[in-house]
Order: structure tokens, then C-alpha cells, then sequence
């Protein structure tokens, strides 16, 4: 969507306003904030990708993006990206696409259904007639809840062009408990930090190991998927609703595990080939091994993913309960030791659905669920 004031700049209303118009497209939209601190005001929301699309007849030069976060219209904090990363990353999805890479990545970038016929992505920063530049991943927080974020474009001679984006704390209408009992740990969820917030379909997701009393993932060296309290442990269903998929059969990964005693560089090599190699023979739903995902209301759905083999105990066409056992913790899929992962997405196909932030009822008083703030790694929680 074209703004008005490019229209008028075009019509020559504004002195000195640039003679080209772009059009900007924000994905996945609206825009979700994770929380820093509610008590305090603070949040963060990360911008998975930006399309400037050149659709006008002449080139255009990006010199420069802006994101405004604003509320009530007031500016309440920015971040900008330069015209060397603009260049960067426009030659870096250059070289992805030459390799190959751009469709097996269409989960993230979406591509397939952001460009429109004929539109291509630019290896640099002049856009000519039909070239798009792709910013992804653009990161910034705020003090206080932003109602919307504004993307501009900056080009040699000023602003080029501008896109706004409703931004809110997403409140569901599902309510979910914790998909497993007794004392857990929340190894990544949708810090900044963490590799989660950086994938679409995964922006807000948990990881979640089960610990003992001793607060240890594992007895042993934890050499052995066995040594892991996780290995086994029961998985829940979160919310009511219906089972749409369940996978049952792939390998718990033994060899992903850090070997006794392996330098931490030699296992990253290894464990990285090993992670490259599932990815690009099987995406996301190979990185899932096993996985159980169940519809709720209003079209969220629940994953469950690297699930013990033939754990998995429903089947799809399955109702099921909040609370209800659906299979057990493993290692299976890209998964470097026994975890669960889950997630609540917008959508049942894992490729095009967005992540969402969710929040658990009835987890034992702690600091996180006094505060009604999102989890975050380190977190330990604990259904009542
Ligand atoms: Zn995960």
C-alpha cells in the first residue's frame, strides 16, 4: 500500500520531494512485542522482513532504513539500518539465491508469496524497475507498549517513503497450561538471544528440560539419551482441541549429543553438519523429528516437537483435553539433547504459520507469573 504523502510528493505538493514512489510490505504483520518487563514498560519486537519493491519506472538508491516505534503517534524509539548493511545483506540474499538457498528458506522469507509476478530481489542497493531489497530481521525495544511501527525508507536525497505496522502484546483467546509436569527449565524461548526469535514460524517458542531435584538436566555424564530426565518424560496436551498431525517414527539423535570430553569448537563443527544436513533434506518438518501439532480455537495450534520414537500415542482426527498425555520427551529431529520443543503458531502449515507468544495458567507463584510476563530463558516453572 502506497502512502498518501508520496502521492502528494509525486504530484509535486511537497517542495523537494522525491520523484519515485516505492512500495514497502512488512511480513509476518501485525507485529507481536515480547516482554523485557511489563512492570517497567519495556518490550522488544523483531521485524522478520521488510520489502522495499521498486515499482516505479526509474531506479531508485536505498540509503537507509528507519523503524519508528510509536504510540499515540509519538516516537517512542528507533533503530536504523545503514547503507553499508542495506548493501550487505542485499549482496548476501544474492549469493543465497545464486546458491539455491532462497526456496528451501521460503519458511522464513516467504517469498513465494510476497514477490509478485516478475518482482526480484536486488544484489545492491539502487533498486531498478521491478527490484526489491529485503531487510530481515530488524530487532529494536522500547520504553512502553508501541501501538505501531513505522518503516522508512531513506534515500540520497531524504525520505523516500514510508509503511506503518500495528504493533501489540498479542492476547489469546485459547487458554494453555504447561505441556508437562513437575519442575522444568526454560532453556531458549523468544529472547532476543535465542535462535527461536529469529525464525517466523518459531519466533516465540520454548524449549523446554525437565529437571531433578539436584536442578540438573541429566544423571550420569550425560553421555547417553537415557541419562536425560527429559528422555521419556510424559507430554501434555496444553489446551483443549483436535490432533491434525502426529509423526512417530523418526530416530532419537544419540549422535547429536556432545561427546564425553569433546572440545566445545569440535562438537559445533560436528553438531552444525549434522543440523545443515536434516534442514536441507527434509525443513522444518524433518527439524521437528517427532512431532504431535493439535488445532485450537480461532485457527492456533500447538507443536510439540522432538518427541521420543514411537512415543506418540494419538492420531490425527484425535480430541483431546488440556492435560491429556499425547506422547513423550526425546531427542529426535534437529535436537542436540533431550528437549521439548513447543510452540503455538497462527496456522497448521509449519512453513507459513508465525510463531505466537503464549502465556501458561496455574504454573506454581514466581517471579515471571507475578510479574504476567512472558517466559524467558532460565525460567523454571512448574504446573500447580
Ligand atoms: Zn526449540
Amino acid at each position: 500500500m502506497k502512502t498518501q504523502w508520496l502521492a502528494a510528493c509525486a504530484a509535486g505538493l511537497l517542495a523537494a520531494g522525491p520523484a519515485s514512489a516505492l512500495e514497502i510490505r512488512i511480513d509476518p504483520a501485525p507485529v507481536y512485542v515480547f516482554d523485557l518487563s511489563p512492570e517497567r514498560g519495556l518490550y522488544d519486537v523483531v521485524l522478520q522482513n521488510i520489502l522495499v519493491v521498486n515499482d516505479e519506472a526509474d531506479a531508485v538508491e536505498v540509503r537507509g532504513l528507519r523503524v519508528e516505534l510509536r504510540k499515540d503517534g509519538e516516537l517512542l524509539s528507533a533503530a536504523r539500518v545503514p547503507a553499508a548493511k542495506v548493501a550487505a545483506m542485499a549482496g548476501t540474499f544474492a549469493s543465497l539465491k545464486e546458491a539455491g538457498l532462497l526456496a528451501m528458506m521460503d519458511f522464513q522469507f516467504h517469498l513465494s508469496r510476497l514477490l509478485e509476478k516478475g518482482e526480484r530481489l536486488s544484489a545492491d542497493t539502487v533498486l531498478d524497475t521491478g527490484e526489491v531489497y529485503l531487510n530481515a530481521s530488524l530487532h529494536l525495544s522500547s520504553a512502553g507498549l508501541p501501538d505501531t511501527a513505522r518503516v522508512i525508507v531513506e534515500g540520497p536525497g531524504g525520505d523516500l517513503g514510508y509503511e506503518d505496522v500495528p504493533v501489540s502484546r498479542y492476547k489469546s483467546e485459547v487458554t494453555y497450561r504447561s505441556p508437562v509436569e513437575g519442575r522444568w527449565y526454560v532453556a531458549a524461548s523468544g529472547d532476543a538471544e535465542h535462535h527461536h526469535r529469529w525464525v517466523v514460524s518459531s519466533e516465540f517458542a520454548l524449549d523446554l528440560a525437565r529437571l531433578g531435584p539436584d536442578m540438573k538436566s541429566h544423571e550420569g555424564d550425560g553421555s547417553q539419551l537415557t541419562d536425560y530426565r527429559t528422555f521419556g518424560a510424559p507430554v501434555l496436551a496444553a489446551a483443549d482441541g483436535v490432533v491434525v498431525a502426529a509423526i512417530r517414527n523418526r530416530q532419537d539423535n544419540q549422535e547429536m549429543l556432545r561427546l564425553a570430553g569433546e572440545p566445545f569448537e569440535a562438537y559445533m563443527q560436528r553438531v552444525m553438519s549434522l543440523q545443515q544436513a536434516i534442514i536441507l533434506e527434509g525443513g522444518f518438518d524433518a527439524a521437528a523429528g517427532n512431532y504431535v501439532l493439535i488445532a485450537h480455537a480461532n485457527g492456533e495450534h500447538s507443536l510439540y516437537a522432538h518427541l521420543k520414537k514411537e512415543s506418540v500415542r494419538v492420531k490425527p482426527g484425535d480430541i483431546v483435553r488440556a492435560g491429556d498425555p499425547i506422547g513423550e520427551a526425546g531427542s529426535s529431529g534437529n535436537s542436540t539433547e533431550p528437549h521439548l520443543h513447543f510452540q503455538v503458531i497462527d496456522g497448521s502449515d509449519l512453513n507459513a504459520a508465525r510463531g505466537l507468544p503464549v502465556q501458561f495458567t496455574g504454573l506454581r507463584d514466581d517471579w515471571y507469573s507475578m510479574q504476567h510476563r512472558h517466559l524467558r530463558a532460565g525460567d523454571v516453572i512448574e504446573q500447580e
